[in-house]
C-alpha cells in the first residue's frame, strides 16, 4: 500500500507541485465550500529601462534604426519570479516613459491570486486606453510566474503539442543587391525567410535573395504600396517567385482596396499594422485572409491566445510575429506558436545584447523547452 501511494506520487508529481504551491492550494477539493483562496503573498511588480543594440541597422518601409528601447519587467510573488519585457518601436507610439508611467499606476498588490488572470487583466486593461506595450509586459510576466508556481511550461498549461511548433522566417530588410545577398546567405540555416517590400526595388530583392536560396518567402510591405492593380499584378507575379503570403500591402486606411485585392489575390493577404485587439479578429474577416498577432500589440499572451481562437472559428489564417524584443517577449510568443500557420519569431536573433535565453531556433524551427513559465532564464 505504501509503496503504491509512493508510486502514485512519483508518477503525477506532487510532490513538485506540493513544493512550489501555497500551502492552501493543496487542501482537498470541497464542493460544499467556496473555492479556497490561493495565496496568502503579494505580487511586487518592479522594472527598468533597457536599450537593445541591433546586430544591423534595421529598415523597413518608412523607417531606419539602430537601436529599440525595452522595458523588462519582474514580478514577484512568494519566492518566484516572472519575467516580462515592453518593446517599443517607434512606430507603435510608446516609449519607455509612458511604459513606466502607466506601471507606476498599477496596484498589484490588490490580487492575492497570481492564478486570476482574468481579473487582473482586465484591471490593467481599465487604467487606461493604448499602452498595448506597457499591458503586454505585464501579461507576459504574470504568466510566467503563473508557470514557475506550478513549475510547469505554460504550453502544458494550455494543452498545447510543443512538437507542432512552426519553423520561423528570418527577416531580409530592403537594401542593396549586394547587402540583400550578403543577409541571405547569412541565414542559410533557416528554412523561410520573410523579405521586406514597397522600397521601390521589390523585384531586385526578390530576384536577389532567389540567387541565392530556393526556400518559401513570406513577403511584408509595410503598407508601402499604393495602388491596388499594381500591389496586385505584383502578388501575381510574386506568387511565381515561390512566395507564401504577403502582409500588409497598402496602408492600413485602405479598407476597401484590401478586400478588393484579398478577395482577387492568388496569395493570403495578412494584416499587420491594421489589426491590434481582439475585437479587430471579426471586423476583418473579409478584409484580410488573416492576422499577424504581435505580443505588443495584443497587450500580451491572454488576449492573443483569444485571438487565435477567433480567427480559427471564423477560417482565417493566423501568424504570430514580433518586435526586435529580447528572448524574454519572443519566448513568450513561442509558447503559442504551434496552433497558427506561420512564425516570425526571429526578434532576439536580431540584437547583440540578449538579456535572456530561452526558446530556440533547431534546424529552421521554433524549438520550446521545458523550463517553467515562458521558458526562458537570465543570461
Ligand atoms: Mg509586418
Amino acid at each position: 500500500m505504501k509503496s503504491g501511494r509512493r508510486n502514485f506520487i512519483k508518477s503525477v508529481g506532487a510532490a513538485s507541485v506540493a513544493a512550489t504551491l501555497p500551502l492552501s492550494a493543496c487542501k482537498s477539493p470541497d464542493s460544499s465550500q467556496a473555492p479556497p483562496v490561493i495565496g496568502t503573498g503579494k505580487m511586487k511588480l518592479s522594472f527598468r529601462p533597457y536599450e537593445l543594440q541591433l546586430r544591423h541597422t534595421f529598415t523597413v518601409a518608412g523607417n531606419s534604426r539602430n537601436t529599440t528601447p525595452v522595458v523588462l519587467t519582474e514580478i514577484e510573488y512568494e519566492g518566484k519570479t516572472g519575467y516580462g519585457e515592453a518593446s517599443m518601436p517607434p512606430y507603435l507610439g510608446e516609449s519607455q516613459e509612458s511604459v513606466m508611467k502607466f506601471l507606476n499606476r498599477l496596484d498589484l498588490g490588490q490580487f492575492k491570486d497570481p492564478f486570476m488572470l482574468d481579473d487582473i487583466l482586465a484591471y490593467v486593461d481599465s487604467v487606461d486606453e493604448g499602452n498595448r506595450a506597457a499591458k503586454a509586459c505585464v501579461d507576459i510576466a504574470l504568466h510566467d510566474l503563473i508557470g514557475k508556481l506550478v513549475d510547469k511550461p505554460l504550453y502544458r498549461l494550455w494543452g498545447i503539442n510543443p512538437n507542432n511548433t512552426p519553423m520561423t522566417s528570418f527577416t531580409i530588410n530592403i537594401n542593396t543587391p549586394e547587402v540583400v545577398k550578403i543577409k541571405t546567405e547569412e541565414a542559410e540555416r533557416f528554412k523561410v525567410l520573410k523579405v521586406k517590400l514597397g522600397g521601390g526595388n521589390d523585384r531586385e530583392m526578390i530576384n536577389t535573395v532567389r540567387s541565392v536560396t530556393g526556400v518559401p518567402l513570406y513577403v511584408d510591405v509595410n503598407q508601402g504600396w499604393k495602388d491596388k492593380h499594381e500591389a496586385l499584378d505584383m502578388i501575381h507575379w510574386l506568387a511565381e517567385q515561390g512566395i507564401e503570403f504577403v502582409e500588409q500591402p497598402l496602408p492600413k486606411e485602405a479598407v476597401d482596396d484590401l478586400a478588393w485585392l484579398t478577395a482577387n489575390s492568388p496569395l493570403p493577404i495578412i494584416a499587420d499594422e491594421a489589426f491590434q485587439r481582439l475585437k479587430d479578429v471579426s471586423e476583418f474577416k473579409g478584409i484580410y485572409s488573416g492576422i499577424n498577432i504581435k505580443l505588443m500589440k495584443s497587450t500580451g499572451l491572454r488576449e492573443a491566445h483569444k485571438m487565435i481562437t477567433v480567427a480559427r472559428a471564423l477560417d482565417m489564417k493566423v501568424m504570430i510575429g514580433c518586435m526586435t524584443e529580447t528572448s524574454c517577449a519572443v519566448s513568450a510568443a513561442s509558447q503559442l506558436s504551434p496552433l497558427v500557420d506561420w512564425a516570425d519569431l526571429d526578434g532576439n536573433l536580431l540584437i547583440s545584447n540578449d538579456v535572456y535565453e530561452g526558446m530556440q531556433v533547431l534546424e529552421g524551427k521554433v524549438t520550446l523547452n521545458e523550463l517553467p513559465g515562458i521558458g526562458i532564464k537570465k543570461i
